[in-house]
């Protein structure tokens, strides 16, 4: 049995709270800027390196979206989450190994981070014996086509990380549903030039896809400039909880 989380001292709930506020008044910016209704865009809150009271929080506060980026931390969070009554929509948006697939789809409700048709293929086996209902996927993209740091490339025809067969493997699966595309703007790119060219790939995406409208980008330091660019979920951290004080 996993213990439930000490619920977190009323400073921390206060600057939470605080962090909430301002992220949510953010976004409701950025959608008046924008032309879109607030009810397109769900928040997630990035939770890597907070510990489960953290979550319990922003859970309290209103936060039904959470993501992480470690499969060991985040396994172990979940369950202390959980043994607190607490049940938020779990992402996974992290580099994912394809021997994690199967304690992923165990607590995770979306996967935003599926870059090859190998680790498809492993997270749909995984899926049919541990799930009742299909795992949410989103491919991720790589905006400036560098494959060290992840993402299937939008113009290849690579039969494992091209992204038109990727999404093809993710369509074809049983235990996955292709709900859309994520991305992050690669370092050294101005956000609005990597989100304009995002649009673009999503634009061709949804042509072959049409019921996978989900768009995952945006993070503290550009989520006005992704709501610009179509952005349905904006993945917050730093904004929200506070400066982690490691490089993750
Ligand atoms: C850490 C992380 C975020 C959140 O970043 P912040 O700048 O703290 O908002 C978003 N997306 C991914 C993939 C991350 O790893």
């Amino acid at each position: 049995m996993t213990d439930s989380p000490a619920p977190v001292r009323p400073d921390r709930r206060a600057e939470l709270a605080a962090g909430l506020a301002r992220v949510r008044s953010r976004i409701a910016d950025a959608c008046a800027v924008a032309g879109r209704d607030r009810s397109e865009i769900t928040m997630i809150a990035v939770t890597k390196t907070y510990p489960a009271g953290d979550v319990v929080a922003l859970a309290g506060l209103g936060v039904t979206d959470v993501g992480e980026n470690r499969d060991q931390e985040a396994s172990a969070k979940a369950a202390e989450v959980a043994a607190a009554g607490v049940r938020p929509r779990w992402h996974f948006i992290g580099q994912l190994q394809r021997n994690k697939a199967r304690s992923v789809v165990r607590y995770a409700d979306a996967v935003h981070s599926v870059d090859s048709a190998r680790l498809a293929r492993a997270l749909d086996g995984a899926s049919a014996t541990a799930r009742d209902r299909p795992l949410d996927v989103l491919v991720q993209v790589s905006i400036d086509g560098d494959p060290a740091r992840g993402g299937a490339l939008p113009d290849a025809a690579d039969p494992d990380a091209g992204l038109g067969p990727v999404a093809e493997a993710v369509a074809g699966a049983a235990g996955l549903r292709l709900a859309g595309l994520m991305a992050v703007a690669p370092l050294g790119w101005e956000p609005e030039r990597a989100f304009a060219r995002l649009a673009e790939v999503a634009a061709g995406f949804r042509a072959d896809h049409p019921h996978a409208g989900a768009l995952s980008a945006g993070m503290s330091g550009d989520l006005e400039i992704a709501i610009r660019y179509g952005a349905t979920h904006v993945r917050v951290g730093s904004a929200l909880l506070g400066m982690r004080s490691t490089l993750r």
